[in-house]
Protein backbone atom coordinates (compact mmCIF):
# COMPACT_ATOMS: atom_id res chain seq x y z
CA UNK A 1 0.00 0.00 0.00
CA UNK A 2 1.69 3.42 -1.23
CA UNK A 3 -0.71 5.55 0.63
CA UNK A 4 0.58 5.66 4.43
CA UNK A 5 -3.10 6.89 5.92
CA UNK A 6 -2.14 8.67 8.59
CA UNK A 7 0.59 10.60 6.48
CA UNK A 8 0.29 14.09 4.71
CA UNK A 9 -1.00 12.38 1.25
CA UNK A 10 -0.64 14.08 -2.50
CA UNK A 11 -4.46 14.25 -3.44
CA UNK A 12 -6.07 15.19 -6.93
CA UNK A 13 -8.93 16.82 -7.13
CA UNK A 14 -11.21 17.14 -10.14
CA UNK A 15 -14.96 19.37 -9.78
CA UNK A 16 -14.34 22.08 -7.49
CA UNK A 17 -17.52 23.62 -7.45
CA UNK A 18 -20.22 24.27 -4.86
CA UNK A 19 -19.74 20.48 -3.06
CA UNK A 20 -16.17 20.15 -4.29
CA UNK A 21 -14.60 23.02 -3.49
CA UNK A 22 -15.11 23.38 0.61
CA UNK A 23 -14.79 19.83 0.27
CA UNK A 24 -11.09 20.36 -0.97
CA UNK A 25 -10.58 22.60 1.73
CA UNK A 26 -11.10 20.27 3.99
CA UNK A 27 -8.29 17.70 2.76
CA UNK A 28 -6.28 20.72 2.81
CA UNK A 29 -7.16 21.55 6.22
CA UNK A 30 -6.42 17.93 7.31
CA UNK A 31 -2.92 18.73 5.97
CA UNK A 32 -2.54 17.02 3.00
CA UNK A 33 -1.71 18.21 -0.11
CA UNK A 34 -3.75 18.76 -3.05
CA UNK A 35 -3.61 19.88 -6.57
CA UNK A 36 -6.91 20.83 -8.47
CA UNK A 37 -8.18 21.24 -11.73
CA UNK A 38 -11.59 22.56 -12.71
CA UNK A 39 -13.10 23.93 -16.29
CA UNK A 40 -13.92 27.29 -14.36
CA UNK A 41 -10.95 29.77 -13.82
CA UNK A 42 -13.16 30.94 -10.73
CA UNK A 43 -13.50 27.79 -9.19
CA UNK A 44 -9.64 27.11 -9.76
CA UNK A 45 -8.49 30.60 -7.77
CA UNK A 46 -10.53 30.19 -5.22
CA UNK A 47 -8.92 26.59 -4.10
CA UNK A 48 -5.60 28.22 -5.17
CA UNK A 49 -6.16 30.76 -2.08
CA UNK A 50 -6.96 28.08 0.11
CA UNK A 51 -3.53 26.54 -0.65
CA UNK A 52 -4.19 24.18 -3.67
CA UNK A 53 -1.68 23.85 -6.44
CA UNK A 54 -3.81 24.07 -10.18
CA UNK A 55 -3.00 22.95 -13.26
CA UNK A 56 -4.41 23.43 -16.62
CA UNK A 57 -5.50 20.04 -17.74
CA UNK A 58 -7.86 17.71 -15.80
CA UNK A 59 -5.09 14.47 -15.91
CA UNK A 60 -2.35 16.97 -14.54
CA UNK A 61 -3.80 15.86 -10.99
CA UNK A 62 -2.77 11.92 -11.73
CA UNK A 63 1.08 12.77 -11.52
CA UNK A 64 2.41 11.82 -8.58
CA UNK A 65 -1.19 11.01 -7.08
CA UNK A 66 -1.96 8.60 -4.16
CA UNK A 67 -5.49 9.69 -4.00
CA UNK A 68 -7.84 11.43 -6.51
CA UNK A 69 -10.95 12.43 -5.80
CA UNK A 70 -13.83 13.90 -8.24
CA UNK A 71 -16.88 15.75 -7.78
CA UNK A 72 -18.49 16.31 -10.94
CA UNK A 73 -22.00 17.07 -12.55
CA UNK A 74 -22.64 13.94 -13.96
CA UNK A 75 -21.77 10.52 -15.18
CA UNK A 76 -20.97 11.61 -18.93
CA UNK A 77 -18.48 14.20 -17.09
CA UNK A 78 -16.97 11.09 -14.72
CA UNK A 79 -16.27 9.06 -18.21
CA UNK A 80 -14.57 12.00 -19.80
CA UNK A 81 -12.07 12.64 -17.18
CA UNK A 82 -11.53 9.19 -15.89
CA UNK A 83 -11.63 6.75 -19.43
CA UNK A 84 -9.73 6.89 -22.48
CA UNK A 85 -5.89 7.39 -23.32
CA UNK A 86 -5.81 10.79 -21.74
CA UNK A 87 -8.45 9.45 -18.97
CA UNK A 88 -7.22 9.62 -14.97
CA UNK A 89 -7.08 5.73 -15.02
CA UNK A 90 -4.38 5.51 -17.87
CA UNK A 91 -2.64 8.29 -16.16
CA UNK A 92 -2.20 7.79 -12.92
CA UNK A 93 0.19 5.76 -11.11
CA UNK A 94 -0.80 2.06 -10.72
CA UNK A 95 -2.30 1.61 -7.52
CA UNK A 96 -3.77 5.15 -6.86
CA UNK A 97 -6.96 5.11 -4.36
CA UNK A 98 -9.39 6.65 -6.93
CA UNK A 99 -12.64 8.06 -5.17
CA UNK A 100 -15.96 9.41 -7.10
CA UNK A 101 -17.96 11.58 -5.17
CA UNK A 102 -20.43 13.07 -7.89
CA UNK A 103 -24.08 11.74 -8.41
CA UNK A 104 -24.68 9.84 -11.11
CA UNK A 105 -25.70 6.56 -12.87
CA UNK A 106 -25.55 3.18 -11.32
CA UNK A 107 -24.19 1.97 -14.85
CA UNK A 108 -21.40 4.63 -15.28
CA UNK A 109 -20.08 3.82 -11.94
CA UNK A 110 -19.70 -0.04 -12.75
CA UNK A 111 -17.65 0.44 -15.90
CA UNK A 112 -15.40 3.06 -14.56
CA UNK A 113 -14.69 1.02 -11.18
CA UNK A 114 -14.31 -2.12 -12.98
CA UNK A 115 -11.79 -0.14 -15.76
CA UNK A 116 -9.95 1.38 -12.86
CA UNK A 117 -9.40 -2.25 -11.09
CA UNK A 118 -8.70 -3.72 -14.09
CA UNK A 119 -5.81 -1.19 -14.42
CA UNK A 120 -4.36 -1.85 -11.07
CA UNK A 121 -6.10 1.18 -9.28
CA UNK A 122 -8.76 1.22 -6.37
CA UNK A 123 -11.88 3.09 -6.72
CA UNK A 124 -15.04 3.20 -4.97
CA UNK A 125 -18.40 5.67 -5.89
CA UNK A 126 -18.84 7.64 -3.12
CA UNK A 127 -21.70 10.15 -3.39
CA UNK A 128 -22.82 12.63 -0.68
CA UNK A 129 -26.05 13.63 1.27
CA UNK A 130 -25.69 16.72 3.47
CA UNK A 131 -25.75 19.86 0.94
CA UNK A 132 -22.94 22.74 0.69
CA UNK A 133 -23.35 23.16 4.22
CA UNK A 134 -22.30 20.02 5.02
CA UNK A 135 -19.62 20.04 2.74
CA UNK A 136 -18.18 22.63 4.08
CA UNK A 137 -18.61 22.00 8.09
CA UNK A 138 -17.08 18.40 6.95
CA UNK A 139 -20.26 16.51 7.95
CA UNK A 140 -21.22 15.32 5.07
CA UNK A 141 -22.50 11.63 4.87
CA UNK A 142 -20.99 9.29 2.10
CA UNK A 143 -22.73 6.20 0.61
CA UNK A 144 -19.50 4.68 -0.44
CA UNK A 145 -19.72 0.82 -3.24
CA UNK A 146 -16.28 -0.42 -3.90
CA UNK A 147 -14.28 -3.58 -2.80
CA UNK A 148 -13.57 -4.47 0.96
CA UNK A 149 -9.93 -3.03 0.00
CA UNK A 150 -10.99 0.01 -1.87
CA UNK A 151 -13.34 1.11 1.05
CA UNK A 152 -10.64 0.77 3.53
CA UNK A 153 -7.92 2.48 1.53
CA UNK A 154 -10.82 5.50 1.03
CA UNK A 155 -12.18 6.01 4.27
CA UNK A 156 -9.69 7.95 6.00
CA UNK A 157 -9.88 10.46 3.06
CA UNK A 158 -13.76 10.44 3.19
CA UNK A 159 -13.34 10.87 7.06
CA UNK A 160 -11.94 14.40 6.74
CA UNK A 161 -14.89 15.47 4.65
CA UNK A 162 -17.56 13.94 6.33
CA UNK A 163 -18.85 12.41 9.46
CA UNK A 164 -20.48 9.00 8.71
CA UNK A 165 -18.86 6.78 5.93
CA UNK A 166 -21.08 4.23 5.01
CA UNK A 167 -19.94 0.72 2.84
CA UNK A 168 -23.14 -0.37 0.77
CA UNK A 169 -21.68 -3.01 -1.03
CA UNK A 170 -19.85 -3.43 -3.90
CA UNK A 171 -19.03 -1.17 -6.96
CA UNK A 172 -22.00 1.10 -7.92
CA UNK A 173 -23.65 0.54 -4.69
CA UNK A 174 -23.09 4.55 -3.34
CA UNK A 175 -25.40 5.51 -6.33
CA UNK A 176 -27.97 2.41 -5.38
CA UNK A 177 -28.44 4.10 -1.60
CA UNK A 178 -28.87 7.63 -2.87
CA UNK A 179 -30.76 7.14 -5.32
CA UNK A 180 -33.17 4.53 -3.89
CA UNK A 181 -32.91 6.69 -0.24
CA UNK A 182 -33.99 9.88 -2.56
CA UNK A 183 -36.83 8.31 -4.50
CA UNK A 184 -38.40 7.48 -0.84
CA UNK A 185 -37.88 11.56 -0.09
CA UNK A 186 -39.34 12.58 -3.38
CA UNK A 187 -42.22 10.61 -3.24
CA UNK A 188 -43.06 11.26 0.75
CA UNK A 189 -42.88 15.02 0.26
CA UNK A 190 -45.13 15.09 -2.22
CA UNK A 191 -47.60 12.74 -0.12
CA UNK A 192 -47.08 14.81 3.17
CA UNK A 193 -47.94 17.94 0.64
CA UNK A 194 -51.30 16.01 -0.51
CA UNK A 195 -51.89 15.22 2.92
CA UNK A 196 -51.67 19.29 3.89
CA UNK A 197 -52.83 20.79 0.99
CA UNK A 198 -55.96 18.65 1.35
CA UNK A 199 -56.45 19.17 5.18
CA UNK A 200 -56.45 23.31 4.14
CA UNK A 201 -59.48 21.91 2.20
CA UNK A 202 -61.24 20.11 4.98
CA UNK A 203 -60.57 22.97 7.68
CA UNK A 204 -57.75 21.28 9.45
CA UNK A 205 -55.27 23.16 11.07
CA UNK A 206 -51.83 22.87 9.90
CA UNK A 207 -50.49 22.11 13.58
CA UNK A 208 -53.40 19.74 14.26
CA UNK A 209 -52.60 17.56 11.07
CA UNK A 210 -48.44 17.80 12.19
CA UNK A 211 -49.10 16.95 16.23
CA UNK A 212 -51.22 14.35 14.98
CA UNK A 213 -49.87 12.68 11.98
CA UNK A 214 -46.19 13.08 13.58
CA UNK A 215 -46.91 10.51 16.29
CA UNK A 216 -49.16 8.19 14.23
CA UNK A 217 -48.05 6.18 11.24
CA UNK A 218 -47.90 8.98 8.82
CA UNK A 219 -45.23 10.04 10.69
CA UNK A 220 -41.96 10.43 8.27
CA UNK A 221 -38.70 12.43 7.73
CA UNK A 222 -40.68 14.71 4.93
CA UNK A 223 -43.39 15.34 7.56
CA UNK A 224 -41.07 16.09 11.32
CA UNK A 225 -37.88 17.49 9.64
CA UNK A 226 -38.40 18.92 6.45
CA UNK A 227 -42.74 20.40 7.13
CA UNK A 228 -43.72 21.61 3.52
CA UNK A 229 -45.48 24.47 5.63
CA UNK A 230 -44.47 27.25 8.02
CA UNK A 231 -44.87 27.16 11.50
CA UNK A 232 -44.73 22.85 12.58
CA UNK A 233 -40.90 22.74 12.40
CA UNK A 234 -39.23 26.07 12.82
CA UNK A 235 -36.30 25.27 10.56
CA UNK A 236 -37.63 23.82 7.92
CA UNK A 237 -37.85 25.84 4.37
CA UNK A 238 -40.95 26.73 4.30
CA UNK A 239 -40.49 29.42 6.69
CA UNK A 240 -38.33 30.57 4.89
CA UNK A 241 -39.94 31.27 1.35
CA UNK A 242 -38.65 27.53 0.55
CA UNK A 243 -34.96 29.10 -0.26
CA UNK A 244 -33.12 25.77 -0.46
CA UNK A 245 -32.17 23.95 1.27
CA UNK A 246 -32.23 20.87 -1.43
CA UNK A 247 -33.09 22.20 -4.64
CA UNK A 248 -36.17 20.57 -6.57
CA UNK A 249 -33.50 20.54 -9.89
CA UNK A 250 -31.23 18.56 -7.39
CA UNK A 251 -34.16 16.10 -6.46
CA UNK A 252 -35.44 15.89 -10.21
CA UNK A 253 -32.13 14.71 -11.44
CA UNK A 254 -31.56 11.71 -8.31
CA UNK A 255 -35.68 11.08 -9.14
CA UNK A 256 -34.26 10.51 -12.53
CA UNK A 257 -31.40 8.53 -11.96
CA UNK A 258 -33.90 6.22 -10.06
CA UNK A 259 -35.80 5.80 -12.73
CA UNK A 260 -33.54 5.29 -15.48
CA UNK A 261 -31.94 2.48 -12.77
CA UNK A 262 -35.74 1.10 -12.65
CA UNK A 263 -35.64 0.71 -16.23
CA UNK A 264 -32.38 -1.33 -16.27
CA UNK A 265 -33.16 -3.39 -13.55
CA UNK A 266 -36.86 -3.93 -14.76
CA UNK A 267 -37.99 -2.54 -11.13
CA UNK A 268 -41.70 -1.39 -11.08
CA UNK A 269 -41.73 2.21 -9.53
CA UNK A 270 -44.71 3.97 -10.42
CA UNK A 271 -44.36 6.33 -7.59
CA UNK A 272 -40.69 7.04 -8.56
CA UNK A 273 -42.19 7.61 -12.21
CA UNK A 274 -45.21 10.12 -11.07
CA UNK A 275 -42.83 11.75 -8.36
CA UNK A 276 -40.11 12.66 -11.19
CA UNK A 277 -42.88 13.68 -13.67
CA UNK A 278 -44.03 15.85 -10.88
CA UNK A 279 -41.35 17.52 -10.23
CA UNK A 280 -40.19 17.78 -13.83
CA UNK A 281 -43.36 20.35 -14.03
CA UNK A 282 -42.41 22.55 -11.06
CA UNK A 283 -39.06 22.50 -12.57
CA UNK A 284 -40.12 23.77 -16.14
CA UNK A 285 -42.46 26.28 -14.20
CA UNK A 286 -39.09 27.77 -13.34
CA UNK A 287 -38.63 26.80 -9.40
CA UNK A 288 -35.23 24.04 -10.27
CA UNK A 289 -33.61 26.74 -7.78
CA UNK A 290 -36.65 26.24 -4.88
CA UNK A 291 -36.65 24.20 -2.17
CA UNK A 292 -37.79 20.85 -2.88
CA UNK A 293 -40.55 20.97 -0.25
CA UNK A 294 -41.89 23.99 -2.10
CA UNK A 295 -43.61 21.17 -4.63
CA UNK A 296 -46.56 22.30 -1.80
CA UNK A 297 -47.30 25.12 -4.00
CA UNK A 298 -47.68 23.45 -7.01
CA UNK A 299 -50.00 20.88 -5.42
CA UNK A 300 -51.76 24.16 -4.37
CA UNK A 301 -51.92 24.86 -8.05
CA UNK A 302 -49.98 28.40 -7.06
CA UNK A 303 -46.43 27.58 -8.55
P1 LIG B 1 -21.30 22.48 -9.33
O1 LIG B 1 -21.87 22.70 -10.68
O2 LIG B 1 -21.24 23.59 -8.36
O3 LIG B 1 -19.80 21.89 -9.47
C1 LIG B 1 -19.39 21.03 -10.50
C2 LIG B 1 -18.04 21.53 -10.98
O4 LIG B 1 -17.52 20.62 -11.94
C3 LIG B 1 -18.12 22.91 -11.64
O5 LIG B 1 -17.22 23.80 -11.00
C4 LIG B 1 -17.72 22.61 -13.10
O6 LIG B 1 -16.98 23.68 -13.69
C5 LIG B 1 -16.87 21.39 -12.93
N1 LIG B 1 -16.78 20.55 -14.13
C6 LIG B 1 -17.77 20.15 -14.96
N2 LIG B 1 -17.25 19.34 -15.91
C7 LIG B 1 -15.93 19.25 -15.67
C8 LIG B 1 -14.86 18.57 -16.32
N3 LIG B 1 -15.07 17.81 -17.41
N4 LIG B 1 -13.62 18.69 -15.82
C9 LIG B 1 -13.42 19.46 -14.72
N5 LIG B 1 -14.38 20.14 -14.06
C10 LIG B 1 -15.62 20.03 -14.55
O7 LIG B 1 -22.11 21.23 -8.73
P2 LIG B 1 -22.16 20.75 -7.20
O8 LIG B 1 -23.36 21.32 -6.54
O9 LIG B 1 -20.81 20.93 -6.59
O10 LIG B 1 -22.48 19.20 -7.41
C11 LIG B 1 -21.48 18.25 -7.74
C12 LIG B 1 -22.04 16.87 -7.58
O11 LIG B 1 -22.48 16.69 -6.24
C13 LIG B 1 -23.25 16.57 -8.48
O12 LIG B 1 -23.14 15.26 -8.98
C14 LIG B 1 -24.44 16.73 -7.54
O13 LIG B 1 -25.55 15.95 -7.93
C15 LIG B 1 -23.83 16.23 -6.24
N6 LIG B 1 -24.50 16.72 -5.02
C16 LIG B 1 -24.72 18.05 -4.86
C17 LIG B 1 -25.36 18.52 -3.70
C18 LIG B 1 -25.63 19.99 -3.50
O14 LIG B 1 -26.37 20.32 -2.55
N7 LIG B 1 -25.06 20.89 -4.30
C19 LIG B 1 -25.76 17.60 -2.72
C20 LIG B 1 -25.48 16.26 -2.88
C21 LIG B 1 -24.84 15.82 -4.05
Amino acid sequence: MRTRERDMAQIGFIGLGNMGGPMARNLLKAGHSLTGFDLAQAAKDTAKAAGAAVVDVANGVASGAEVIVTMLPAGAHVRQVYLGDDGLIAKAPKGTVLIDCSTIDVATAREVIAAAEAAGHHMVDAPVSGGVGGAEAGTLTFMVGGSDTAFAKARPFLEKMGKTIVHAGGAGNGQAAKICNNMILGISMIAVSEAFVLAEKLGLDHQKLFDISSTASGQCWSLTTYCPVPGPVPTSPANRDYKAGFTAAMMLKDLRLAQEAASKAGAATPLGAEAAALYGLYDLAGNGGVDFSGIIQMIRGKA
